[in-house]
């Protein structure tokens, strides 16, 4: 979606809300993106919010649960019509006032997401010995057993 924001720079106390969808390609991203959200002059300054909600679908990066749920990040961003100053990354300038909200929004959410999903923040894993999901406990495997560790300790009992 394209924003026309003359009239928003011009006037202020103007506010122009919006509330679309849009796809965007992305293998964790399992619907379209839902965008809502205002750009709006307050005392001249114009700034953008707007949340974004999508469905996740993917794998947990420890166990492989399959990870399904409902997104909803929220991001604001002041616009300015010309680079006026050298902090780039807080403002975003739009020169011909003609904007693709689109390339924000996605620009925004993959910046937001993290190298990797878990299916909860203390998953344990599986067990490196025979691959049973630790969440479901202890397999009783020992990790001593392990025969990388005993050519190590061979090695340093040498
Ligand atoms: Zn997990
Ligand atoms: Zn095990």
């Amino acid at each position: 979606m394209y924003l026309q924001l003359e009239a928003v720079f011009e006037r202020e106390g103007a506010n122009v809300p919006f509330d679309y969808a849009f796809a965007l390609s992305d293998p964790v991203i399992a619907s379209p993106v839902q965008v809502k959200g205002s750009v709006f002059n307050k005392t001249g300054i114009v700034s953008l919010e707007f949340s974004a909600s999508y469905l996740l679908k993917t794998d947990c990066a420890r166990c492989g649960a399959p990870i399904e749920k409902t997104l909803n990040e929220t991001f604001s961003h002041i616009l300015i019509t010309h680079s006026e100053n050298e902090a780039q990354d807080l403002y975003i300038v739009v020169d011909d006032l003609h904007f693709d909200l689109d390339a924000l929004v996605a620009e925004d959410l993959f910046l937001a997401m993290p190298s990797r999903y878990l299916c909860r923040a203390d998953c344990k894993g599986l067990c490196p010995l025979c691959g049973a999901d630790l969440n479901r406990g202890d397999c009783g495997c020992k990790p001593d057993t392990d025969p990388r560790w005993d050519a190590l300790k061979a090695l340093m009992n040498e």
